[in-house]
């Protein structure tokens, strides 16, 4: 239920409230508008009916029933796009595409730190590189772990840039949030309901990837795990699909971009790498996605591909990624946004 608030209520009916949602056995989640605050109630909805008792309450102007299955990801909730703050200069979500660039994997100092000043002197705003892997085969590099952790950190000690890895189980979440500026979970990972949970109690922004089989619903409902244990900083990733098509690693659904808009006020990113699963494709559904509506893009940067310790065919070196960025500022413009 959403528990619309008057304009200008004052604080004490507000608490008011809220202790009234907690007595009943909801979660409160407060919206803070431009010019009211909205409270979501959320909890079992076998019984939500007895919100409606809020409606008599001091402060209160409606109580109305949260129609999605997904409450907090909803616009039903909140109709502004969310801005998630990053670093005390960079946001996603607003005017500006924010690029994430970067290796699949830390392999090394060197590695890792030349491409963090080669992606940032092109122009992207925030570092990626996976420390922990999670990989379809056993025996694939699975990561420097926190080694992978330190040299990202150092990374954004010489660039400048905040960084954004993948976090694979609950155990390591802690570990990875203490370097980490943002928290990713990856595609194999997007049902893991209890890594779900354990980043939403951690206070990091989390990139989460759309899983390769998932609709739009279950996309936004994993999102709904992370942001009922209290984090509402979640950015969505766009990453592809499995179809029947073989010609590309996976089929990247542009449409889950505009779709995604109309249904959350998340922000909303595409990763062209894992969608396409080769470079040669890279730019073109980068400027696709911007095209259609992104807020951001994830791209593979590496600086010596073919000898990458994963994900090196769909990796641009950096130079080809520099091409790419300038050609880019011209569909963000075109979208009327900024790079
Ligand atoms: C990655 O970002 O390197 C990754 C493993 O992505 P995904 O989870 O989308 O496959
Ligand atoms: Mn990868």
């Amino acid at each position: 239920m959403i528990i619309v608030m008057k304009a200008g209520a004052a604080k004490k009916d507000k608490e008011e409230v809220l202790k009234r949602i907690r007595e009943l056995g909801y979660k409160p989640h407060v919206i803070h508008g431009a010019t009211r605050d909205v409270i979501g109630a959320v909890g079992d909805e076998r019984g939500k009916l007895v919100l409606h008792s809020l409606e008599s309450m001091h402060g209160v102007e409606s109580v109305v029933p949260i129609l999605q299955p997904y409450k907090l990801a909803s616009k039903e909730v909140k109709k502004e796009s969310s801005v998630i703050p990053v670093s005390e200069t960079l946001s996603i979500g607003g005017r500006e595409i924010v690029v994430m660039a970067g290796p699949c994997s830390v392999e090394s100092g060197e590695q890792i730190i030349e491409t963090a000043l080669a992606v940032k002197e092109a122009g992207a705003q925030i570092l990626r590189g996976g420390a922990f892997k999670p990989r379809t085969s056993p025996y694939s590099f699975q990561g420097l772990e926190e080694e992978g952790l330190k040299l990202l950190a150092r990374a954004r000690e010489v660039s400048g840039l905040p960084f954004v890895t993948e976090v694979v189980n609950p155990e390591t979440a802690e570990l990875v949030a203490e370097y980490a500026d943002i928290l990713q979970i990856g595609a194999r990972n997007a049902q893991n309901f209890a890594l779900l949970k354990k980043v939403g109690q951690l206070k990091r922004p989390v990139l989460l990837k759309r899983g390769m089989s998932m609709t739009i619903q279950e996309f936004l409902m994993s999102a709904e795990y992370v942001m009922s244990e209290g984090n509402q900083s979640v950015i969505l990733c766009e990453r592809g699909i499995r179809t029947f098509e073989t010609a590309t690693r996976n089929t990247l659904d542009l449409s889950a971009i505009p779709v995604l808009k109309e249904k959350t006020h998340l922000p909303v990113v595409a990763d062209p790498s894992h969608g396409t699963g080769n470079y040669h494709y890279v730019a073109a559904m980068a400027f696709a996605a911007v095209a259609a509506g992104a807020d951001g893009l994830m791209i593979e940067v590496h600086p010596d591909p073919e000898h990458a310790s994963s994900d090196g065919p769909q990796s641009l070196k950096p130079k080809k990624f520099a091409m790419m960025m300038e050609k880019m500022r011209l569909f963000a413009e075109a979208a009327g946004r900024t790079l």
